[in-house]
């Protein structure tokens, strides 16, 4: 369904560019769930508004690559054609609601907003199938919900509210960027099980960005692992736990906790500083944080290369 290859994202800055994403590329098929996961500033962020074509311009630009949505290089649409896909064939949870929501509209008026946009349907009917997209992303009393603001809600009730939103005009693909880092531990949970039901249950696919490991287990089918703007690792998820062939990737999962494990783990925060996108080693941008790295990788940043089915590593060491 989606196709990315080589999509590379530059920002402008002071002195020169920097590359936000870099040659990344990764497919999503109907129905599966996809978590891109990394360090802040990794690039998970502008990897989704890239899709999307939201990159702020200036001072950033998508510079190079393709976006095969059905066939269809988003990149290549007109202004009017990529707005027709916003909200419509591929929607955007954001991690803070507030910042999506209009403090004054009614909830009801923005969950109806897209279905009488591109849906067509008279606002009577938007309202009621907003009203009953509020009891599909169980919240409770949609009939009195539906003329409630924004403010009236609780976080969790904010994020439900733009699940309903994004999943008003049944999208092909649902892109969440942490869409509950905001939220304490049971409402995440709650609300990303809502996410991944609705989603399997209408076959669209899910893109869930997420800096949380603990996450990708439960809800991911696929993982690409992202450092300094590229793809350092891809693999299914059970894979990917069982067999971390990227040394970044064994940091991650040394520094949190494990669900899937009963012994007592000693957590390991991976050591040195997030790389500076300004200023990246001429070789692999993880090797100054590397415990494995040896002057090879000092050279030139390794390809990512098939190290088992379905499952690539950019690390010389393996492969
Ligand atoms: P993530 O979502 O993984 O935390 P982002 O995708 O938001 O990271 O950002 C990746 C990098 O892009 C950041 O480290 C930053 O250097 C750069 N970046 C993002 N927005 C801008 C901007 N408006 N101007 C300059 N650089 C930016
Ligand atoms: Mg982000």
């Amino acid at each position: 369904m989606l196709r990315v290859r080589n999509l590379t994202t530059r920002f402008r800055i002071d002195r020169g560019a920097i590359t936000a994403v870099n040659r990344v590329s990764f497919d999503v098929d109907a129905g599966e769930t996809l978590a891109i996961v990394g360090e802040s500033g990794s690039g998970k962020s502008m990897t989704a508004l890239s899709i999307l074509r939201l990159i702020p311009n200036p001072p950033g630009r998508i510079e190079d690559g393709e976006i095969l949505f059905d066939g269809l290089d988003l990149l290549k649409l007109s202004d009017a054609e990529i707005r027709d896909i916003r909200g419509n064939k591929i929607a955007m949870i954001f991690q803070e609601p507030m910042s999506s929501l209009n403090p004054a509209l009614t909830v009801g008026l923005q969950v109806g907003e897209p279905i009488n946009r591109h849906g067509g349907a008279p606002w009577s009917k938007a309202l009621l199938a907003a009203r009953d997209l509020l009891g599909r992303v169980r919240m409770s009393d949609p009939a009195s919900r539906v003329n409630a603001y924004p403010h009236q809600f609780s976080g969790g009730m904010r994020q439900r509210a733009m699940i309903a939103m994004a999943m008003a005009c049944q999208p092909r693909l649902i892109i969440a960027d942490e869409p509950t880092t905001a939220l304490d531990v049971t409402v995440q949970a709650q609300i990303l099980d809502l996410l991944k039901d609705l989603a399997l249950r209408s076959r669209s696919a899910l893109i869930l960005i997420t800096h949380d490991l603990g996450v990708v287990a439960r809800y991911a089918d696929r993982v690409a692992v992202m450092y300094a703007g590229r793809i350092v690792e891809t693999a299914p998820a059970r894979e990917l736990y069982s067999r971390p062939r990227h040394p970044y990737t064994r940091g991650l999962m040394a520094s949190v906790p494990r669900l899937d494990s009963d012994t007592h783990q000693r957590l390991v925060p991976i050591e040195g500083q997030p790389p500076n996108l300004a200023a990246l080693p001429p070789g692999c941008a993880f090797a100054p944080r590397c415990r494995q790295a040896v002057d090879a990788c000092k050279q030139a940043p390794p390809p990512l290369r098939e190290v088992g089915p379905r499952h690539s590593a950019a690390c010389i060491m393996e492969g």
